[in-house]
């Protein structure tokens, strides 16, 4: 005997009259006197199922002990429902089965919440997770991740990627995050770095003449958790020999317009629009700019430079973003402390200071009645970072995102290094094997500050989703690259002495990029983080509230590591 045959959600008018075996989760029950319902609920929907004294008298004794989340398994036939009692709300609602036999094939003790509870507290979904599973919205995102992943794999087949498996255990991957370490009971005193991404290898697997690679990696980064970052997370990794920037970005574009289609939903037009980092910079105050809303940031330390007011004239950049409507006093004092808590000094509102200025000026900024002026005038990158912030929370407050509207677009042309708020001296961007825009290569360490590298990032909706670039592929630019940072012929030897050899022995011209699956899934999911996404994931503090871990390890576990403990192991 099969234990079903036939999902609860798929059964129809048209079966009506044919006999069922089915089995799931007991969703409701309803006792009418004699006649008992239950919803029964499987992954496809639920069914319902009539329990009749008269037509079964075993059946009937076991339903009265049927409790919210059995698990059954019912027999009978299908049944059409007398028209008064069709519900037109679920997609089974025109029949019902009508139970001979009924077997509770597992029972539940009482539920931590039910799962057609709304705001139910995260932890306790998380600390029972396979409760929360059954949930719809559950069921939607865990199946959507599948849809979607075997959509890439498909694009990736196609075009002959070959998916290639790289360790996880590994020398740290300098992604800009922490390490996690593991430790080696072979090698006491020494640890494996969990790869931060898969970049070495896949690199080398283009000087090994792969060609095409790609998989869905995971990888691990320590750094705080958000909406957006988990401790572990997956990428579509991806990497091409003898290609230009585009033919990335095509692949790339092809799998997300491949797993939005795969999904049901309407995919973003393609090409994606093109943004230079430093045009996103002066017109957005970010590097991953949201672009569903207008609200640029517009200039205007040339047109102050001889102002009356003092506040303008003496600030190396003063800029400003026009809002469509006015606000109170008060409103404007918490602007205010929002922008002095980004790191602005203050922020100017037009009506305010508009006695200062000149007509040039005010002419210049051309505001129309009922919009607002908000000026920062500092430094250049706190002015782009405040009215960056600004913007979004006034996009947020006032509304003025449009539902459901998808914006992808590319921001490209980043500078190659930058200034390294740890240590004061240059760091790389994106990672240190990012190749310079031809043509700057020689510049590269004379003038690390204006040398562009070919770095870019893919942004959906103000979300991050990804970032690739075209590598270097000449060991001598990648040693210049490694100077810039400080880094001396024998460290570079010692950390990336098997890069250099295998660039120095045949490879090829190449680039790849690597896209955020979790993010990527989220927002096709339309949920506001990615733990709603992942089967099983961390909260905020690292911990997983599941299985309980991190967990502490006796010393005798740990001295076989060559470990021991700073401070003594937490009771
Ligand atoms: N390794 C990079 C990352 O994980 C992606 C890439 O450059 O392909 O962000």
């Amino acid at each position: 005997m099969s234990w079903r045959d036939a999902m609860c959600g798929d059964l129809r008018a048209e079966d009506a009259g044919r006999s069922v075996t089915v089995a799931g989760w007991a969703d409701t029950r309803r006792d009418h006197g004699g006649l008992v319902f239950v919803d029964l609920r499987d992954h496809t929907g639920k069914l319902q199922l009539v329990i009749n004294p008269e037509h079964s008298p075993a059946a009937a004794e076991i339903a009265h002990e049927i409790r919210n989340e059995f698990v059954l398994q019912a027999i009978g036939e299908v049944v059409a429902r007398a028209p008064e009692l069709v519900n037109p709300n679920l997609p089974t609602g025109q029949i019902e089965v009508q139970v001979d036999e009924l077997r509770i094939l597992s029972r539940s003790t009482p539920l931590p919440f039910q799962l057609d509870e709304e705001n139910v507290d995260e932890a306790l979904r998380l600390r029972y997770r396979w409760l929360d599973m059954r949930t719809e919205r559950m069921q939607r995102n865990l199946r959507l991740n599948h849809t979607a992943i075997t959509a890439i794999r498909r694009v990736m087949d196609e075009r002959e990627f070959v998916d290639v498996w790289t360790p996880s255990m590994t020398r740290g991957t300098p992604e800009g995050a922490r390490d996690f370490l593991t430790p080696v009971r072979l090698q006491p005193g020494k640890f494996y770095a969990l790869a931060q991404s898969p970049q070495l290898f896949k690199q080398l697997c283009m000087v090994g003449g792969i060609d095409r690679y790609y998989q869905i990696a995971t990888c691990w980064r320590d750094e705080d958790l958000r909406a957006d970052r988990g401790f572990e997370f997956r990428q579509l990794d991806l990497e091409m020999a003898f290609v230009e920037r585009e033919d990335v970005l095509d692949v790339t574009e092809a799998c997300v317009v491949g797993a939005f289609e795969a999904a049901g939903v309407e995919p973003p037009v393609r090409p994606f629009p093109h943004l230079t980092y430093a045009d996103a910079m002066l017109r957005y105050g970010s590097d991953k700019p949201d672009l569903r809303f207008g609200m640029e940031i517009q200039e205007a330390t040339e047109v102050t430079r001889d102002s009356e007011f003092g506040v303008f004239k003496n600030a190396p950049c003063v800029r400003y973003v026009v809002v469509p409507r006015t606000f109170s006093r008060s409103e404007q004092a918490r602007l205010e402390e929002l922008a002095k808590e980004w790191g602005a000094k203050g922020l100017a509102n037009l009506t305010h200071v508009s006695k200062f200025l000149s007509e040039r000026e005010l002419e210049a900024f051309g505001v129309e009645e009922g919009s607002t002026a908000l000026f920062v005038a500092d430094e250049e990158a706190v002015a782009a970072h405040v009215l960056g912030l600004l913007r979004l929370h006034l996009a947020n407050e006032l509304e003025l995102i449009p539902a459901g509207l998808d914006v992808f677009h590319w921001v490209t042309d980043f500078p190659l290094f930058e200034v390294s708020e740890e240590f004061g001296g240059w760091t790389f961007m994106h990672h240190p094997f990012t190749a310079p825009v031809p043509g700057e290569e020689e510049r590269v360490e004379s003038d690390p500050d204006h040398v562009r590298g070919q770095h870019y990032d893919l942004i959906w909706n103000g979300w991050e989703l990804g970032s690739g670039s075209i590598r270097i592929h000449d060991a001598e630019v990648q040693q210049a690259v490694f100077r810039v940072m400080g880094m001396g012929e024998e460290e570079q030897r010692d950390k990336f002495g098997f890069l250099l050899d295998a660039l120095q022995m045949g490879a090829p011209p190449h680039g790849g990029f690597a896209m955020g699956i979790d993010r990527f899934i989220a927002l096709l999911a339309r949920e506001p983080d990615i733990r709603q996404v992942t089967a099983f994931p961390k909260v905020a503090s690292g911990a997983d509230p599941l299985s309980g871990a991190p967990t502490a390890y006796p010393d005798s576990a740990l001295k076989e590591l060559g470990i021991r403990l700073l401070d003594p192991q937490p009771e």
